[in-house]
């Protein structure tokens, strides 16, 4: 597929400055960027370099992690991830280790979301049935993560009525799976599970509250130290509400924290119940291990400059409990 095929014939002012400013000193040739195809989804099977990260590849003979990744902001201009924290000076999806090749097609798929909604949701659904059907043949089950380097709230993203009738035409959903009605992308495919991170808090106190109509749709909020500030105006004691909470912390710490939770220790002189989880094993959190009444941690170690490192994570245990813990 290429954007010529989506409507989009050419760039705007602010489209080509993005990619003037951080991949190319000038746009060679504008037409060669706009026919060169690209697909939404990416996911872990084969060689693909979004996913080459162990999260991703240790898996791939148990499952399929698809993941939908867009340009951040600081290279599309258009801020997918409005609620995020003090992650933004340090952005993951702007990292060196991002080649040239896929932030082009993280920007592609970036100018198709902002101008053609519907047909990027309707393009999305294609792509998603057609890896569930490679699922299907390998007999793997399929997850899929649509927030890389964004936090859209998918939950309340529907296409119009009309793109409903192209997706009824174009793939093998049937009439009555799709109905009538708007349906989110958790709806129109029940059996596929679905997996993000979220900074925006609202968003995670929504998606909890309707847990009953997406079952296969889970969601972990991650902790930032601003956004913990900015939650306090919303909730005084809003850590209380998450139950799937993620947080950065330093190599020694969560070495440390997982130690505790081997020894069974993860929860005594604080009487709450908590789970540690090593987040950099495995990328797929609907697979989290979850005990009712247990709330779950994934500690994630800090992946930016090293000289950051007591910005952005927790350190210290002491910190950390009297900050997470003690408040959960
Ligand atoms: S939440 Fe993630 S993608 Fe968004 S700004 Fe922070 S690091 Fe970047």
């Amino acid at each position: 597929m290429n954007l010529f095929n989506v409507g989009i014939t050419s760039l705007n002012d602010k489209q080509k400055e993005c990619i003037e400013k951080y991949l190319y000193k000038r746009i060679p040739d504008e037409n060669t960027f706009l026919k060169s195809s690209f697909k939404l989804l990416a996911n872990n099977q084969g060689e693909q370099p979004q996913l080459r990260d162990k999260r991703f590849t240790k898996v791939k003979d148990t499952y399929i992690i698809s993941m939908l990744q867009l340009a951040p902001m600081q290279i599309s201009g258009k801020n997918f991830c409005p609620s995020a924290g003090c992650c933004k000076e340090i952005c993951i999806g702007d990292s060196g280790t991002n080649g040239k090749k896929q932030m082009l097609a993280r920007l592609k798929r970036s100018f198709y979301y902002t101008e053609q909604f519907n047909g990027f949701f309707e393009r999305l659904v294609l792509e998603i049935q057609n890896t569930k059907n490679l699922a299907a043949l390998k007999k793997l089950s399929l997850f899929v993560r649509l927030n890389g380097y964004s936090d859209i709230p998918w939950l309340e993203k529907t296409p119009d009525i009309y793109t409903l009738e192209e997706i009824h035409k174009n793939s093998t959903l049937e009439k009555a799976d799709i109905g009538e009605q708007p349906k989110n992308i958790f709806k129109l495919f029940p059996d596929v599970y679905f997996y993000d991170y979220t900074k925006d808090y609202c968003y995670y106190i929504r998606h909890i509250n309707a847990k009953d109509q997406h079952k296969n749709y889970h969601l972990v909020y991650s902790y930032d130290k601003i956004c913990d500030r900015v939650n306090q105006n919303i909730s005084k004691n809003w850590l209380e509400n998450i139950n799937d909470l993620a947080v950065i912390v330093s190599q020694d710490l969560k070495s440390e924290l997982m130690k505790d939770r081997d020894n069974e220790n993860d929860h005594i002189g604080h009487n709450k119940k908590i789970c540690y989880i090593d987040g950099d094993l495995d990328d797929n959190r609907s697979l989290d291990y979850h005990v009712s009444k247990y709330k779950t941690i994934i500690l994630l170690t800090f992946q930016g400059p090293k000289d950051k490192v007591q910005n952005f994570a927790f350190t210290e245990k002491m910190d950390f409990e009297n900050c997470i813990i003690t408040r959960l």
